[in-house]
């Protein structure tokens, strides 16, 4: 390593968390774009992929096998259990973009980001908040995606990770998807200028 990698500033950690539904996806997409320096960490999971997802870009779609494999061999810096399925990131892709001056987004839950906040303290965290729990509902009914059963355990689970909301630095509430970009931009720029 040369004397100017070693110097290189390190990258900044952003996680965003929000119960399914309320529109985290969409604005993460948006905020990728806005920031087109910044890096998406593509999760692992053994959930089966849904509509349009492709490998890689939204997921690493995984067996079961293969991820209890993982979590032996220590190659998830968090992984957490949602939904009946397991969710991880990759350690190695995280460490490598951090080092080379990288800033990261995760989308990950409130298990995650709580592991993930002990050993990166300095992670931004960002808690996306529905205009309404019934929303939530409307719109993964209307993604059509998803069963009965599968909406009714996210929703049980939305209720859970609403009430540990304010264990994150920041909330936005997305109740007009341009104006919670807007917040979310702000966020980000401003941490962006604090640690440049
Ligand atoms: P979905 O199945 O709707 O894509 O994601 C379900 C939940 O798992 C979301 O809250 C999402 O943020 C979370 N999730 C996605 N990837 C990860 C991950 O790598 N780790 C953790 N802990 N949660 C994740």
């Amino acid at each position: 390593m040369t004397l100017a990698d070693e110097n290189r500033k390190k990258g900044r950690l952003f996680i965003i968390s929000a119960p399914s539904g309320a529109g985290k996806s969409t604005l993460c997409q948006k905020l990728l774009r806005h920031f087109g320096d910044m890096v998406y960490s593509v999760s692992h999971t053994t959930r089966v992929p849904r509509g349009e997802e492709e490998e890689g870009i939204d997921y690493f779609f995984t067996t079961r096998e293969n991820f209890l494999r993982g979590i032996e061999a220590g190659e998830w810096a968090e992984w957490a259990e949602v939904h009946g399925n397991y969710y991880g990131t990759s350690l190695n892709f995280l460490e490598k973009k951090l080092a080379s001056g990288t800033d990261v987004l995760l989308d990950i839950d409130v298990q995650g980001t709580e592991k993930i906040v002990k050993h990166y303290p300095d992670a931004m965290t960002v808690f996306i908040m529905p205009p309404s729990f019934d929303s939530l509902r409307i719109r993964m009914e209307k993604r059509g995606t998803d069963s009965q059963e599968v909406i009714a355990r996210r929703l049980e689970n939305a209720k859970e990770e609403m009430e540990k909301k304010d264990r994150y630095r920041h909330i936005i509430v997305n109740d007009d998807l341009s104006e919670a970009l807007a917040q979310l931009t702000a966020l980000v720029k401003n941490c962006r200028m604090e640690k440049a």
